[in-house]
């Protein structure tokens, strides 16, 4: 009987967002700090996401080189450009892998993304950095992949940061790769949420709750948090989620949102996320 499996994780850091509208914050703008997990056994490997920027995928590549490991594929959690545009250097260091998502909703909306409108779109954000075509999951038609004898799941879950969220669950480990179901000591992507939205993520946060995981890696993770701790991470993602909602029902202005939450989470990273959810909520 093979060991366990291994979980790496991969953190991109935060990245600078040039000339980010209406940010004066003093520190630049950035991006939110985003991981790539490799899950292993003792000769093969699955990656769960692969960031977004040439430099990042590159670096990406050479790390997923480094651990020795045959990569059979790269497993997609939903289809926001931020977790899939930058899989290309890793696909071309490893031709056998395949670059899957488990549900149809995710294969569409990366489809969208790489349109030539929605790489306009990621361009403003990273002008330069992109690559030409990105690749675009294809659709994995069983929820379970066996790694060396052990069980790898690939499950849908529901709503989160706008996009369908889809997990991968270890059960042996007692582990999930849960992309942006949960977010990790850094500010939430709730950019034009609604009551509506936010109750969906929160049965989202719910759902991964009643895998009774130990240990959650976070699509978006602060290189600088302590630990994967599942019931930290789950607690911490919907008391983030209900805190938002509260404070923008007592607001009637983006900066008393963003100065209300940023009192109540000031180790955060990437406040600018925080910024956009405030000014979203209050259409002018
Ligand atoms: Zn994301």
């Amino acid at each position: 009987m093979a060991g366990s499996l291994s979980v790496d994780v991969f953190n991109s850091g935060y990245k600078p967002i040039p000339g980010a509208p209406g940010w004066d914050e003093g520190a630049p703008a950035t991006w939110p700090a985003t991981t790539s997990t490799l899950i292993s056994g003792e000769r093969d490997g699955l990656l769960v996401d692969a960031l977004i920027t040439r430099s990042e995928a590159l670096r990406l590549a050479r790390w997923v080189e480094g651990s020795g490991k045959r990569l059979r594929a790269v497993l997609v959690t939903h289809g926001h450009a931020d977790h899939f545009f930058g899989a290309g250097p890793v696909l071309d260091a490893f031709p056998g892998a395949e670059l899957l998502a488990c549900d149809q909703q995710v294969v569409d909306e990366a489809a969208r993304q790489a349109t030539p409108q929605g790489m306009t779109n990621w361009r403003s954000w990273f002008p330069e950095q992109l690559p030409e075509s990105p690749a675009v999951p294809a659709l994995f038609g069983s929820g379970e992949l066996d790694l060396e004898g052990r069980p790898v799941l690939f499950r849908s879950i529901g709503a989160a940061d706008g996009a369908l969220a889809t997990i991968v669950h270890l059960p042996e480990q007692q582990t999930v790769c849960a992309g942006d179901i949960a977010y990790n000591n850094v500010h939430m992507w709730l950019w034009r949420s609604t009551p509506n939205s936010r109750e969906a993520w929160l049965a989202s946060v719910d759902a991964l709750a009643a895998l009774e995981p130990s240990r959650i890696i976070t699509g978006h993770k602060d290189p600088d948090a302590p630990d994967d701790d599942a019931s930290r991470v789950l607690d911490q993602s919907r008391r983030y989620i209900e805190d938002f909602s509260r404070t923008v029902a007592r607001s009637g202005r983006p900066r008393e949102v963003f100065d209300a939450m940023l009192a109540r989470y000031p180790d955060f990273g990437n406040p600018y996320t925080l910024f956009l959810a405030a000014s979203s909520q209050f259409p002018s």
